[in-house]
C-alpha cells in the first residue's frame, strides 16, 4: 500500500504531518509525493492524506498523472482511499473514492487478501492515545491530546475530526520526553488543541524543565488565563503567544462557545503583552449576528494597552473567514458575504491604524497583508464548493486545476472552476 501526500508544503524544511506518519507506520505504507509517478500495476491500495480541503485537487493530479480510472465504477484492481484533516465533505467525491473518512484511522484497519474486509469499520477514535514521538532535526513532535474540551459552534475539529476529548497518560508521555532527552533532543512540540487543558499540565511543564526540554508552543486557549499565568514561562521556546477570540462582539463570543467577557479578555492582552514580545490575536469575519462597530471599540481599548506598555511589543490582529462546515451546528447559517466584508475592510483597517495598531503607511492591498485580512472572494467560494456540494461537481472537479494546487491560488484557476458548477 502507499499513501499519497497531497501537501504542496511537502518539499518544505521541517514540515511534519503527524497523522499521516502515525497511519503509515500502522499501515506499513510507503509515503509518496502526489507529485510522483508510480507503477499502478504494482498498487492495488491507494491511499491519499487530504491535509486541506484544497489539497483534494493535488490528490486528483495523482489520479491523473498516473493513469488511474478516476471513477470508481469503472475502476477495475484499485482501491482507493481518503482521509485526513482536511475531508471535510464525505459526500462530493463519493463516486471517485472507494472510502473516505474523517478523522481518526486507527487499529481497526483490516485487510484480507489485499482488500478491505470491512469497510465501514477501517476508522473510529481510539480510547487510548499511543503514539510514538516523530522527530524532526533537534525537535521531538509529541501527540498529547485529542478532540477537544469546548465545543465551539463553528469548529469541525471538535464536532466532526476530533472525537471525544482524550489524553495521553502522564507516565507514558513522562517516558517519551525521557527517551527524547536521552537521544539529545532539546525542544518539544505537543499536539493538542487546548495544551492548558491537559489535566497534567503543570507536572508536564516541570518535567520538561527537569529535563531541560523547550517547549515549542504559542497556542493557548482563552478561558484557561489563571492556568497559563500560573506556567513556568522559562521552559517556553517561544516569546510570542496566539489567541482565538473569533469576535470583539462579546454576545457573539458566548454563543459560539468563547465564552469570555471583554474585561477579561483585555486583561488576557494586558498579560501576555506584559511578558511576550508578541501576540496574535486572531477573528473570524462572518459568524452570525456579529456587531463590528464593538470590534472597533474594542480595538480602541487594545491600543491603549499597548500605549501604555514600557517594552516595544508587536499586535497582530488577524482575519479568518468563517467557513459553514458539515456536521457543525452552524453548517447551514449563510457563508460570508464579500460585499458586505469589502465595506468591512477599510473601516478595519482604519480602526487599527488610528489607535497605533497598524502602521499608517503600510500597503493594505490584499495581496501585500499576508493573510491579514482573510481569503480571496474566489478562493473561499473554491473552498466552500468542496466543502458544501455533492457529485454534481464532478466534471468540475476531474476537468479543473490540471496541475494541483501550491500554496497561492490563482484567480483564473478558481473562476474557471467555478464557472463549471
Ligand atoms: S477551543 Fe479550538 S479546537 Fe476546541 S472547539 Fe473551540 S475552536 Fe475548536
Amino acid at each position: 500500500m502507499i499513501i499519497v501526500d497531497t501537501s504542496p508544503k511537502q518539499q518544505t524544511k521541517n514540515y511534519v504531518n503527524l497523522g499521516l506518519s502515525i497511519v503509515s507506520k500502522i499501515t506499513n505504507a510507503q509515503i509518496v509525493s502526489y507529485r510522483e509517478k508510480i507503477d499502478i500495476s504494482q498498487e492495488h491500495e491507494i491511499g491519499f492524506s487530504i491535509f486541506y480541503p484544497l489539497h483534494l485537487f493535488n490528490a486528483l493530479y495523482f489520479i491523473r498523472n498516473n493513469g488511474i480510472e478516476p471513477l470508481k465504477s469503472r475502476r477495475k484492481n484499485c482501491f482507493l482511499t481518503a482521509g485526513g484533516q482536511g475531508i471535510s465533505n464525505l459526500r462530493c467525491t463519493d463516486d471517485i473514492f472507494d472510502h473516505i473518512f474523517a478523522g481518526e484511522f486507527d487499529y481497526d484497519y483490516n485487510m484480507k487478501n489485499g482488500k478491505y474486509n470491512s469497510p465501514n469499520r477501517i476508522w473510529h477514535f481510539a480510547s487510548e492515545i499511543t503514539s510514538q514521538p516523530e522527530i524532526n532535526g533537534n525537535t521531538a513532535i509529541i501527540e498529547l491530546t485529542r478532540g477537544c474540551k469546548s465545543k465551539c459552534s463553528f469548529c469541525e475539529y471538535s464536532w466532526v475530526h476530533g472525537g471525544k476529548y482524550r489524553e495521553k497518560d502522564m507516565d507514558f508521555v513522562y517516558n517519551q520526553l525521557d527517551y527524547v532527552t536521552h537521544m539529545g533532543i532539546g525542544r518539544v512540540n505537543f499536539t493538542s488543541t487546548s495544551i492548558t487543558g491537559y489535566s497534567k499540565i503543570f507536572d508536564l511543564y516541570n518535567s520538561c524543565k527537569e529535563m531541560g526540554l523547550k517547549i515549542l508552543l504559542a497556542d493557548y486557549p482563552l478561558k484557561d488565563i489563571r492556568i497559563v499565568i500560573k506556567l513556568d514561562r522559562s521552559v517556553n521556546a517561544f516569546k510570542f503567544i496566539h489567541i482565538f477570540p473569533e469576535s470583539f462582539d462579546p454576545d457573539v463570543r458566548y454563543s459560539i462557545g468563547k465564552a469570555i467577557s471583554n474585561e477579561d479578555l483585555l486583561d488576557y492582552i494586558s498579560f501576555t503583552i506584559q511578558h511576550y514580545n508578541m501576540i496574535t490575536i486572531t477573528l473570524m469575519y462572518g459568524l452570525p449576528n456579529d456587531d463590528y462597530n464593538k470590534w472597533y471599540n474594542f480595538v480602541k481599548d487594545v491600543g491603549i494597552l499597548k500605549k501604555l506598555t514600557k517594552h516595544p511589543v508587536r499586535i497582530d490582529l488577524k482575519i479568518s473567514d468563517f467557513e459553514p462546515c458539515n456536521g457543525t451546528p452552524l453548517w447551514d447559517v449563510p457563508e460570508v458575504d464579500f460585499t458586505k466584508k469589502n465595506e468591512f475592510i477599510p473601516q478595519w483597517i482604519n480602526a487599527l491604524q488610528e489607535n497605533g495598531l497598524m502602521a499608517i503607511n503600510k500597503d493594505t492591498s490584499l495581496h501585500k497583508m499576508c493573510g491579514l485580512l482573510g481569503r480571496r472572494e474566489c478562493v473561499y467560494k473554491t473552498m466552500m464548493t468542496l466543502r458544501k456540494r455533492d457529485t454534481s461537481i464532478t466534471d468540475a472537479l476531474l476537468s479543473s486545476f490540471h496541475n494541483g494546487v501550491n500554496r497561492w491560488l490563482h484567480k483564473q484557476q478558481c473562476d474557471e472552476f467555478l464557472s463549471k458548477i
